[in-house]
């Protein structure tokens, strides 16, 4: 990558992802840069993809698992471009990648305006919920988005239908490419309303398990919610290391030490004592970053 791109953005070295993941395990990187503006973002992306230096686009580290071993290349955050403004339709939104759910939820209160409360609670970026088509209560981000605007190594807005979102999916995963900043559509409300159903969805949030995970490790199976099927192959509370199957969630793995690879070895475990006793392959949601298997970068 050119020198001189990397020197212009924000930029450090040895980036620990045990620090930046809500795991809390994980290697190095040995570079990460962090753009501050859209534009900065594409240079970048443009310089690294002209180098064919390896490269990882990271939001809020919320749905990762990290090598433990060092990570040969550069990690593009996404944390910095973090603007929302109105849009130019009434009730829109557009906000940068880097803005996380909270602080959307904020401008929203704020402003009265309503149709994203169902995100309240989720540790995320926008960019990386749009990304995963992440969401909660039966409610996604295709629900809210109206376009997408993303690099490959063009800027392109994709509207909604683009974007093919089904369940945990969009056309975005399906290509290399990285999602600037998503433009949201709204309903006008007050503010005591918007702040009323915030706090509704934080409640019957409260009783998802607590300590370092990444949300739901597994995608469900067919309708059916990963987490009844790894609960009825009797795994609850099964170890790997200082890593556990939660009690109260049977689809959260929880990190209670700082190794990626029990983590790791647990999945692998779930996922093998799931097909011996129902024949079912669980797909991963959350997204690997290195090689887990050498647990090295
Ligand atoms: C306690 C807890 C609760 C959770 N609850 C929920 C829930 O209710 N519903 C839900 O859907 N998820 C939930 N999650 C999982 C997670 O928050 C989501 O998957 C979310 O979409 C990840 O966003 P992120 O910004 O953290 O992305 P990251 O974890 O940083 O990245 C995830 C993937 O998105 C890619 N990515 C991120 N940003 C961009 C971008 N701008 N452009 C291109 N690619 C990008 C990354 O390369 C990676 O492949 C939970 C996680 C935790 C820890």
């Amino acid at each position: 990558m050119g020198e001189s791109i990397l020197d212009a953005v924000p930029h450090e070295r040895n980036f620990s992802f045990a620090k930046h993941t809500t795991y809390g395990c994980g290697g190095y990187a040995e570079t990460a840069c962090f753009p501050r503006t859209e534009e900065e973002a594409c240079k970048v992306l443009a310089a690294l993809d002209k180098s064919g230096k390896r490269y990882y686009i990271l939001g809020a580290g919320s749905n990762v698992l990290a090598a433990d071993g060092l990570y040969r290349g550069v990690v593009v955050c996404t944390s910095r471009v973090k603007y929302i403004k109105a849009g130019s339709a009434p009730y829109t939104v557009r906000a940068g990648c880097g803005v996380k759910v909270a602080e959307l939820l904020a401008y929203c209160k704020k402003r009265g305006l309503t149709g994203a409360e169902f995100l309240a609670g989720i540790p995320a970026t926008l960019g990386g919920l749009a990304f995963m088509n992440g969401g909660a209560g039966g409610r996604f981000m295709s629900d809210c988005v109206s376009s997408v605007r993303i690099f490959d190594g063009k800027i392109r807005e994709l509207a909604n239908k683009e974007c093919n979102f089904t369940y945990k999916h969009s056309t975005m995963r399906d290509i290399k490419c990285m999602i600037l900043s998503v433009l949201l559509t709204l309903e006008c409300s007050t503010p005591a309303v918007v702040a009323k159903k915030i706090s509704e969805r934080l409640k019957a949030r409260s009783a998802l398990p607590r300590g370092k995970s990444c949300g739901c490790v597994f995608e469900n199976y067919c309708g059916i919610g990963a987490g009844r099927i790894i609960e009825n192959a009797g795994l609850k509370g099964v170890r790997a290391g200082k890593a556990y199957v939660s009690r109260e969630h049977a689809d959260f793995i929880i990190n209670g030490g700082d190794r990626s690879a029990d983590v790791f070895s647990l999945i692998k475990l779930v996922k093998s004592e799931v097909y011996k006793k129902f024949g079912i392959t669980l797909k991963e949601e959350v997204c690997y970053i290195g090689d887990l298997d050498d647990s090295d970068g």
